[in-house]
């Protein structure tokens, strides 16, 4: 097994160049796919998500249909190409898992009681994973919920915190995920104030974790501009159109 490299140097930076405090890269897109009803792209450094959303849309079986609201159906995938090493394309206890995750935080950002007897089907694609792959998907599949033109509370904006080195930063990277002390991703609707997704692996003090948070928000409000960003430029292309 290779050693634990050094996750922060001595200048106080992290391997890839940043400060604790600072997020990688971003990119988002909606409308990327014809055939889904929505659609989203969304990158966060190396990490690349395409999510398709499909509904909603009469329930088949119908017995799964619920009358007072709409079910979703959420697959959270990876390429056997995401990976360094080949992965094995058979759901993992690990997509299975992450599914519910992220079907849980859409439920709850979704209205589906305006929808009953339906099924809403959101599918995603991890095509290049370099940690954070669940809170990037959750965007994508949020995005393309409302490219779809389903109603909900609000977007979907989210980060991971965590520990490394002792030092709590935001937006782990792959060593800080692998290596790192604590991981803590954090997906809320921030004008309504909700969480949608609060997980945490390995340990922190209470501070640490006040200070976790208050790094958390600080990085989903920028997120969340992005992502309203993203969605006006899509009806500002089509009102010229
Ligand atoms: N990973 C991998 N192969 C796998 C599962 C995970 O290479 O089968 C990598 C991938 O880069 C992923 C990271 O490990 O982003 C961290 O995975 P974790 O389970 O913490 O979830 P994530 O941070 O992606 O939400």
């Amino acid at each position: 097994q290779i050693q634990k490299p050094k996750l922060i140097l001595d200048n106080g930076l992290r391997l890839d160049g940043r400060r604790p405090d600072e997020l990688r890269p971003m990119k988002m897109e909606v409308g990327v796919l014809k055939n889904a009803d929505g659609s989203a792209i969304v990158e966060v450094g190396n990490t690349k998500i395409l999510a398709a959303v499909y509904g909603p849309r009469e329930m088949h079986p119908r017995h799964l249909a619920l009358p007072n609201r709409a079910v979703l159906r959420v697959r959270y995938h990876m390429t056997p190409f995401s990976t360094d090493e080949r992965k094995n394309p058979a759901p993992s206890r690990r997509e299975i898992e992450l599914s519910k995750v992220i079907r849980e935080a859409l439920e709850s950002q979704i209205l589906v009681e305006q929808f009953p007897r339906t099924s809403i089907d959101v599918f995603m694609e991890v095509l290049q994973a370099d940690a954070g792959t669940r809170l990037a998907s959750l965007m994508a599949a949020s995005l393309a919920v409302v490219d779809a033109g389903i109603p909900v509370r609000d977007l979907i904006a989210a980060v991971a915190v965590g520990k490394a080195d002792g030092v709590v930063v935001l937006d782990l990277n792959e060593p800080e995920d692998m290596w790192g002390e604590a991981d803590m991703p954090v997906a809320m609707m921030p004008s309504i104030g909700q969480i949608n997704l609060l997980q945490l692996n390995g340990n922190m003090t209470p501070e640490e974790f006040r200070q976790g948070m208050e790094l958390a928000m600080k990085g989903i409000n920028i997120i969340y501009n992005l992502e309203k960003e993203t969605l006006k430029n899509k009806y500002a292309e089509l009102k010229e159109e």
